[in-house]
């Protein structure tokens, strides 16, 4: 069967699809590949392409997500040793079995930094939804999913991420998945999820957004559901506009 890429639509011999595609970045212990990516898009992802940045889209996902996944691998009853990770906004040394994380210069407060970087880290969600999405699901070329396609890949428009805090405390989490991290779509009763709106449960972290073009009353709508859906779990839920809004401590693990 030809190879259709998600993202470009473009099939081969246009593009090609030598390279694989880690749906998850190899580096946080993705183990999954998405055999629908072209390598163009693929490079695009990891690459630091657009208006000199500084980093790229992969990079601003590892960036949040190690310090979480170290975080997870620490706490369980057998200590891990990971890969070690040069960040480039954090450092994270560890001294008698726990994590201390100090912030470089490089991670600057200004919300000029926070916004670029937050809509990386957004883009990049996005990036991995799409493509587990496809991967475990086999759909995502629909035209609904354009949206997603037109922000993550092409840089266009924006859409609006949900993270939602939990209460202390509460946090069910397999040893496993700390070292490979699964994006799960709906294991836990907590996520809710409707045709223009899901959730996902990556490395502890909660987060909502929409899937395709919605109204007022979607976006209302969908809030109150899902609010509703996790009382007792979780105690509120941000926008997240800056990289800070995102608990990527995991601070509610309180150990
Ligand atoms: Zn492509």
């Amino acid at each position: 069967m030809k190879a259709k890429c998600l993202w470009c639509f473009k099939e081969s011999p246009e593009v090609t699809f030598d390279k694989k595609a880690h749906t998850i970045p190899k580096s946080l212990g993705g183990q999954n590949f998405n055999n629908n990516v072209c390598d163009n898009c693929n490079e695009y992802f990891g690459n630091r392409n657009e208006r000199n940045r500084k980093y790229s889209i992969e990079e601003a996902l590892k960036e949040a997500f190690n310090i979480s996944r170290r975080r997870l691998l620490n706490s369980g009853k057998t200590k891990r040793k990971i890969g070690d990770f040069k960040s480039k906004f954090f450092d994270i040394k560890q001294r008698n079995g726990k994590y201390r994380l100090s912030i470089k210069p490089s991670f600057r407060f200004s919300s000029g930094f926070q916004k670029e970087l937050c809509r990386a880290f957004k883009r990049g969600l996005y990036k991995m939804f799409l493509e587990e999405l496809n991967r475990q699901k086999n759909i995502g070329y629909e035209p609904k999913f354009d949206v997603i396609r037109q922000f993550a890949r092409y840089d266009k428009g924006d859409l609006p991420v949900l993270y939602f805090n939990r209460v202390i405390g509460i946090m069910m989490m397999f040893d496993r998945e700390a070292e490979t991290p699964i994006l799960f779509f709906d294991r836990m009763k907590y996520l809710y999820s409707n045709d223009k709106f899901t959730e996902i449960e990556f490395l502890g972290h909660v987060f909502g957004f929409p899937i395709s073009k919605f109204n007022i009353e979607d976006y209302k709508n969908y809030v109150s559901k899902s609010i509703e859906n996790k009382k007792g779990f979780f105690t509120d839920a941000v926008f997240i506009q800056k990289m800070t809004d995102v608990d990527i401590t995991l601070k509610i693990m309180n150990d």
